[in-house]
């Protein structure tokens, strides 16, 4: 390793912060789409991670966390390069809005979610296709390690929660370590059996290259638990020998087989339960939410845990499509790790 680092057209000096754009098309009307990226070249050597966010623009929570946390990040003490896309999919964060949050889950431009678009394509492609080609090639093929953070989308609180898929082989076993490395109070750890083709950390990961989805903080507002978060990501850069520094632990660290995301099967307006939020430990068969009839009050969904558990994330929104993000819980009679 030596000298400058480029994504793109995008370069860095030893020692030294830029911020800069990849280009990936031009709109009908002359929009250019433009990928902001910001390159940390340390002064010294070591490992290239990759921090990537908003890969779901009603997730924009994750690009605050890496705002806050590359400030902490001084350039001329770095041992390695940190190559970060805080607004990688700049559309769906601009536009659109649902119940579930300012933003979108896909490009407006051709309604295609770009975490099920890679690696892309570089010709004859959707625009969607063609960042995360741009993506790939330039930022996910130069790191050791990534982190793809997404948060609870504007509907929600969310505790930071280490979500990670892991394949078969050496690369899966690394995306374990980074898991428990970052230091989120619950980690969720499921084997890769091909659920979410297309993802950044499953296509990333057959090219050898480790990943993870951090979920972390939501609601599109920043709350108690960004800062937990930013000591995550900076827990990584720690583990990774890139910064100095002890990792920041929570009290207890746990990593579950079996986490749950709670879907509604109906419509209406969402209460918690007295009691019910993030971090709350809930029974099994414990009523953690009514959605009620907005209109004559009459319940037309009780959801209940079906397993002892810990909420790591909670629904904030009143209004709740079938479908929509009622929690997420823990099954905590799977854990298979803890600290
Ligand atoms: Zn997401």
């Amino acid at each position: 390793m030596s000298g400058s680092i480029s994504v793109g057209n995008v370069s860095a000096p030893r020692g030294e912060r830029t911020f800069g754009y990849l280009n990936a098309g031009t709109l009908a009307g002359g929009t250019e789409v433009r990928i902001g990226v910001q390159i940390l070249n340390g002064a010294q050597d070591g490992p290239t991670l990759g921090l990537i966010s908003t890969l779901h623009g009603w997730e924009p929570v994750g690009a605050e966390i890496l705002r806050r946390a590359l400030l902490r990040v001084d350039p001329k003490r770095l041992r390695g390069r940190i190559l970060s896309v805080p607004i990688a999919n700049p559309f769906s964060v601009e536009f659109g809005g649902t119940v579930e949050s300012a933003g979108t889950v896909v490009n407006p431009s051709d309604q295609l979610n770009l975490n099920r678009s890679f690696p892309g394509k570089p010709k004859y492609a959707w625009l969607t296709e063609r960042m995360a080609y741009l993506l790939f090639e330039q930022v996910i093929r130069q790191c050791d390690a990534f982190l793809d953070l997404h948060d609870g989308t504007g509907a929600n609180k969310m505790m930071p929660v280490g979500i990670f898929l892991r394949p078969e082989g050496l690369v899966g076993d690394k995306i374990s370590e980074l898991g428990r490395a970052l230091g989120a109070p619950v980690g969720n750890e499921r084997m890769d059996r091909g659920q979410y083709p297309g993802a950044l950390t499953i296509e990333a990961a057959r090219q050898g290259i480790p990943g993870i989805t951090p979920h972390m903080a939501g609601g599109g507002m920043i709350d108690e638990y960004v800062e937990p978060s930013v000591e995550c990501v900076l827990n990584i850069a720690k583990h990774l020998g890139m910064i100095d520094g002890d990792p920041v632990y929570p009290n207890r660290q746990i990593v579950v087989s079996d986490y749950l995301v709670y879907r509604s099967s109906t419509g209406g307006f969402l209460y918690l339960e007295e009691g019910i939020g993030v971090g709350a430990t809930v029974r099994k068969g414990q009523i953690v939410a009514r959605i009620l009839d907005p209109l004559t009050s009459e319940e037309r969904e009780v959801c209940a845990s079906p397993f002892d558990g810990i909420v790591t994330m909670a629904r904030i929104r009143l209004p709740i499509n079938p479908g929509g993000y009622v929690c997420h819980i823990a099954n905590t009679d799977s854990i298979t790790w803890e600290r």
